[in-house]
């Protein structure tokens, strides 16, 4: 009977048009309110005075008003009255009910008005069941309500035999179901009024409400009329028959007590500090035998090479800078500006290729003195001899795999862990962590379509400036293309053919082949140049436009390698010129400097005479502005947003490996480009010097982050090992156990672009980065060239998504990754507080704030448990493990 009932409810509701129901609503608005109101006079005459509830009290008008929009409710107890009540509900508490309903009401009518839809379906419902309830003569359910009213023990009740229906029947009413919401201006004024007025009923509910799953799909509508069954009930718990428990049960579609997940309110209350983590407590072969004692002392040294090598700063910034206003730093407003700063009596010159600094010109103390190259080359030879070792290899190995397996036990026992606290985590998602996109080349920063665009726009509004010279002529812009027999229109992507394809692969000189848009190097010339006729206004203009797509994008940073050549030395004054000029700044945005290794290029065009000449042109001006800011104004300006310096070039090249003697800068005078770790211990030399002397004089640093381990020879990486503070690939460590183990403990930070290496090195699915991720080594996603590779508008999210998606990386994967991206970066302690959290400098979960990285603390302190552990095997349990991050 009641199953029957039911479904010419059900019909009756699918069937009314909405006019139909509507024009009920009127009627039963206009019914409603003329019975309210006599059931008004007649709760009067019967009470009296003394009694008389509240709404009476605030005048017809409103109590009219708030009766239209709660007709439905009005109606429940004049029903009851009506048809005599149930014997089961006495009046008192109906009218109680009423009272505490207005009260809240009368606060608020505006915002009443302006929500119609959660009450509206229970007046549908309710108007379109209560015509079939009354011919039946059946009491009809006065609305949700009334369940908030249930007795402790009741509501225990209700909670545990009908844990959907009371579910569905609460998130129905609840002013926050967003299903009942109709429209977005409803949703958002109740979010404004109804809760907070509401919240002691809700917060009766919260037991019932919070056990549930239920969505209220269009199981609602009847679960809405199974309600009377238990409610109506109220004071009875047997009134609900076994019948109705199985019908209620067989619409929610749920026969098998499946236990309920917690529904998003439960996880948001749950403060994401209290993460339970299941700890791994394996510990195989604590003692390690004679022999591992020998390889982990071996170790044990390659750290401590490291340490004497790379570059730090004597004082954190951290310890420098002390944030106390927790707000968003305040963008600088005038980036640009120089400040005159005092010149120094430095004096400093070149010997064997590394600039000697002293307190003054008759000074003989060289201050800030550094490895000679002799003393690096012997270094890197231990260490390319260390990797070689059958037994050390065969440790790390084993080391590494059993990283390796650990994380993945770990994720085994605590990823549905890591996603609940994420869960918990309000506001905070993977789209709104920050990310650094840590190793981009600026001339192949903006995307295909959008160069293209650019080249159309420039050729339609500018056709008739002069761009360039050539062959003896200045061209104008039309000129230029109607020399390339090309029109604007012809003009698409494939005609362009910057991107990578299968030709690439293993071609780093077709690669290289393929910044020229067109295949032709006067439009490179012309569109991605900045020393060109125009004075790289184009390449200015596009940069800006970037720019301003990472700034809507808020969450997304980069930091843009541009080239100094070392042809001459007035190339930084010309790059500084051409940022500060074109006010070429962001807040998400900081500088590295790159440096092609061309010497074997520059020597036969008769640029340079020897290696020395080169490291002239890159370094000197560079000490020169340090000691004298006034002598290259704009370069000092620049230099404050240059973080990074950087090497690049094809690393697959083959090269000699340096001995331990070799000549020195001055003495290469032959064609031949010099070995990368010959560059790299001159730039590593010089940079520190450049570093500590800028310190002393409490200027920024530039942390040097070289290109390595993409392609080529090992001794890249052992080179680098040495004396880089992060390093741009490294996909090669897969060859080298001790190497790939020697940086996972100095937590050497990888700026990983698996889609570059695609195009040329290395085929995704081979590529590398799952597994150092895995193991926990410092990675991060970086994009490399978006020309040349991304199709997206925002390529570094591209990255992201194509490593999730084929490496199946959880958020927490993906909000580790951007957080270290941001470790990784050159950006300031003040940014980088305020995008991480205050303590970020803090090693382990004291410095990680999920509220800003979206990483769940298990996540950090699983990390640091591991890599102590670590720590504590090599250093055979007298590890010197700092509390901060390195500087
Ligand atoms: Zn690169």
């Amino acid at each position: 009977m009641d199953a029957y009932a039911l479904h010419l409810a059900m019909a009756a509701l699918v069937g009314a048009s909405v006019v139909a129901v509507s024009a009920y609503y009127m009627h039963r608005k206009t019914l409603s309110q003329l019975l309210d109101f006599a059931r008004a006079v007649e709760r009067d005459r019967d009470r009296g005075r003394g009694t008389a509830p509240g709404d009476e009290d605030d005048g017809l008008g409103r109590a009219a008003l708030r009766h239209g929009q709660y007709g439905y409710r009005r109606k429940g107890p004049g029903y009851y009255r009506r048809g005599g009540g149930s014997a089961s509900l006495p009046d008192v508490m109906t009218a109680v009910e009423v009272d505490e309903e207005d009260e809240a009401m009368a606060e608020e009518d505006v915002a009443m008005l302006k929500r119609p839809s959660p009450l509206m379906n229970g007046a549908f419902f309710t108007g379109a069941a209560a015509a079939e309830e009354e011919k039946r003569g059946l009491p009809i359910p006065a609305g949700l309500p009334r369940l908030q009213t249930v007795p402790e023990g009741n509501k225990k009740y209700v909670q545990t035999i009908t844990d959907k229906i009371a579910g569905h029947a609460n998130r129905a009413i609840s002013p926050k179901s967003p299903v009942a919401s109709a429209s977005a201006s409803a949703f958002e004024s109740q979010e404004g009024s109804d809760e907070d007025d509401n919240m002691a009923n809700d917060a009766k509910l919260d037991d019932a409400y919070l056990h549930t799953n239920g969505h209220l799909g269009e199981n609602g509508k009847s679960l809405f009329q199974d309600l009377p069954d238990h409610i109506a009930g109220n004071g009875d718990p047997k009134s609900l028959t076994a019948s109705s428990m199985i019908r209620s049960h067989s619409v929610s579609g749920d026969l098998h007590g499946v236990p309920p997940d917690p529904v998003a309110a439960d996880i948001l209350r749950k403060e994401p500090e209290q993460e339970t983590f299941v700890r791994l407590k394996i510990t195989p072969n604590e003692i390690p035998s004679p022999d591992e004692v020998e390889v982990y002392k071996i170790i044990q040294k390659c750290l401590e090479l490291r340490e004497r090598y790379v570059f730090r700063e004597e004082v954190a910034p951290w310890e420098k800078e002390v944030i106390t206003d927790p707000s968003t730093p305040k963008p600088n407003p005038n980036p640009f500006a120089y400040m005159l700063e005092q010149k120094t009596d430095h004096a400093f010159h070149m010997v064997d290729g590394v600039v000697h600094v002293y307190a003054s010109k008759d000074s003989k103390d060289r201050l800030f003195p550094v490895a000679d190259a002799t003393t690096f080359f012997t270094d890197l030879h231990y260490i390319l001899r260390v990797i070689a070792l059958g037994n050390t290899r065969t440790l790390c190995h084993q080391r590494l795999d059993l990283l390796e397996q650990k994380f993945n036990l770990h994720l085994m026992l605590n990823a549905d862990r890591e996603f609940l606290a994420q869960k918990s985590a309000p506001h905070r998602d993977l789209y709104n962590v920050r990310k650094v996109d840590t190793h981009v080349h600026h001339s192949a920063c903006m995307n295909q379509k959008h160069l293209l665009r650019f080249i159309k726009s420039k050729l339609r509004k500018e056709p008739d400036e002069v761009v360039i010279f050539r062959d003896g002529t200045y061209m104008t812009l039309k000129e230029v293309f109607e020399s390339l027999d090309l029109t604007g229109y012809d003009l698409n992507v494939d005609l362009l053919d910057v991107h990578a394809d299968k030709s690439t692969f293993h071609r780093f000189d077709k690669f290289n082949l393929k910044y020229n848009p067109c295949g032709q190097s006067r439009l490179r010339e012309i569109f991605l140049k900045q020393d060109n006729l125009i004075q790289g206004r184009f390449l200015a203009e596009l940069t800006k436009q970037v720019f301003s797509d990472l700034t809507a994008s808020k969450y997304q940073m980069a930091e843009y390698r541009i080239s100094i050549y070392g042809r001459k030395q007035s190339e930084w004054d010309q790059l500084a010129s051409w940022i500060v000029n074109n006010e070429l700044y962001s807040e998400n945005v900081v500088w590295l400097i790159q440096i092609p290794r061309l010497y074997n290029v520059y020597k036969e065009m008769g640029i340079v005479t020897s290696f020395q000449n080169l490291l002239d042109n890159i370094f000197l001006p560079l000490f020169e502005v340090t000691v004298d800011p006034d002598s290259h104004p704009q370069l000092h300006v620049f230099l404050k947003q240059v973080v990074g310096l950087d090497l690049v070039d094809d690393e697959s090249k083959p090269e000699r490996r340096p001995t331990k003697h070799m000549p020195t800068p001055e003495q290469w005078t032959n064609v031949f480009n010099p070995a990368f770790s010959y560059y790299a211990y001159y730039c590593y030399a010089n940079l520190y010097t450049l570093n500590k002397l800028r310190e002393s004089k409490g200027m920024t640093t530039i942390k040097f982050r070289p290109h390595s381990g993409e392609a080529g020879d090992i001794d890249h990486l052992a080179a680098t090992f040495l004396c880089a503070n992060n390093i741009a690939h490294g996909i090669n460590l897969r060859k080298s156990p001790v190497l790939q183990y020697l940086y996972y403990l100095s937590q050497i930070g990888l700026a990983m672009s698996p889609l570059s290496n695609n195009s040329l090195f290395l085929d995704y699915h081979r590529n590398p980065f799952p597994v150092f991720f895995r193991r926990g080594l410092n990675v991060s996603l970086s994009t490399d060239d978006p020309l040349q590779i991304h199709l997206t508008k925002e390529p570094l999210v591209e990255e992201y998504s194509i490593a999730a998606s084929v490496w199946k990386l959880s958020s927490c994967d993906l909000c580790e990754i951007a957080r270290n991206s941001v470790y990784q970066s050159g950006f300031s302690h003040a940014l980088k507080s305020h995008w991480i959290g205050k303590n970020y400098y803090k090693r382990g979960p004291d410095g990680n704030d999920i509220h800003k990285t979206n990483v769940p603390h298990i996540r950090v302190e699983f990390r640091e448990m591991i890599w102590r552990d670590e720590m504590q095997l090599v250093y055979l349990g007298k590890p010197i493990v700092p509390e901060e991050v390195d500087k």
